[in-house]
């Protein structure tokens, strides 16, 4: 029998139905990171998704580990190479939470543009400031979208739909298929400099660490707005904090530190112009329900070969 130790929140579904096809099930969500490298050499699955890092001593202290299992897509809290050096097997469930990260971040830009969260705020402590924040359509701006993968891509087409512009950075050449959209693939200072909204949608590579920094943000036209549902560390939250007054707002599903502890992250949330949200991208029944289907097909793949 296969033993899988699940260190994180997953859905029943995944739990019933490892447990269903034989696989003994341990599940241990918010274990610790000393807990877990006391236990693992008992399981050969590890099922997690972002909050530990799974770097070479967790990887070497599970003697027994055949898959590494993400609930989730980002591999970043990962030392892939090595696992995979050491004949682990990697998978992860890459495209289950794709739409709910698109609908956030279309809501994300509603909310920024309409000022959504200030009203709410203000009608919650029993005032009614009708007309104070006079808020922007989407239609007809320009959308700048860096990184037109499965998510970025789909943003593109939900954008269309609002009539916005799109303008597509991206290291491969998209061209054919942002012009299908009526949209133009551009260098990224050229996005920078034209978008209305830049909304991010890069992996954590070391290419795109930072990739918003004191230079980009500089480009950036006045009110110009910034949503980051991607990876946290793609934005330099110092530099944003040093440039708020000219932007037009930013919404942040994802932060450099998790949960945000450090005086740093505390300032740009209290910011009236950034809006958080903690991480919640794939926050939703269906993309967690799929995330279990798709991760179970890739561990069942993977164990095929065992
Ligand atoms: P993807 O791999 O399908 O697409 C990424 C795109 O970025 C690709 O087209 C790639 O060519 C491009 N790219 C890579 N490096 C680049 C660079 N330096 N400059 C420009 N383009 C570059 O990824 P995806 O599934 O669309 O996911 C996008 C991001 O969303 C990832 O960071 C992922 O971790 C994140 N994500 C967040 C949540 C959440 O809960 N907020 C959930 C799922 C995914």
């Amino acid at each position: 029998m296969q033993n899988v130790l699940i260190i994180d929140r997953v859905s029943e579904k995944l739990l019933n139905e490892l447990s269903r096809r034989g696989f003994g099930v341990d599940y241990r969500p918010g274990l610790e990171r000393s807990d877990l490298l006391e236990i693992i050499n008992k399981y050969s699955i590890l099922v997690f998704r972002g909050r530990l890092r799974i770097d070479k001593d967790v990887i070497d202290a599970g003697e027994r580990l055949r898959v590494l299992a993400r609930y989730g897509i980002g591999l970043d809290n990962v030392d892939v190479e090595y696992a995979i050096k050491k004949g682990i097997s990697v998978v992860n469930a890459p495209n289950a939470s794709c739409i709910s990260v698109v609908e956030l971040t279309i809501g994300l830009m509603i909310v920024v543009f309409r000022n959504i969260y200030n009203y709410i705020n203000l009608v919650k402590l029993g005032e009614w400031p009708k007309g104070i924040f006079i808020g922007r359509e989407l239609y007809g701006k320009n959308l700048g979208i860096v990184g037109f993968g499965r998510i970025g891509s789909r943003v593109a087409r939900y954008a269309k739909i609002f009539g916005m512009n799109i303008l597509v950075h991206d290291v491969r050449d998209v061209s054919k298929d942002v012009r299908e959209l009526g949209g133009v693939q551009v260098n990224f200072e050229e996005l920078l400099k034209e978008s209305d909204i830049v909304t991010l949608h890069v992996p954590l590579t070391p290419l795109t660490y930072h990739m918003i920094d004191d230079y980009e943000l500089s480009l950036m036209k006045d009110g110009a707005v910034i949503i980051n549902t991607s990876r946290g560390e793609v934005v330099n939250a110092r530099a944003l904090i040093r440039h708020l007054d000219r932007l037009g707002g930013v919404a942040l599903d994802v932060m450099e530190q998790e949960p945000p502890r450090d005086e740093i992250y505390r300032r740009l949330i209290a910011h009236p112009k950034v809006i958080v949200t903690p991480h919640i991208g794939a926050e939703t029944v269906e993309s967690m329900d799929r995330i279990a289907d798709e991760l179970l097909h890739n561990i069942l793949d993977a164990v095929k070969w065992l």
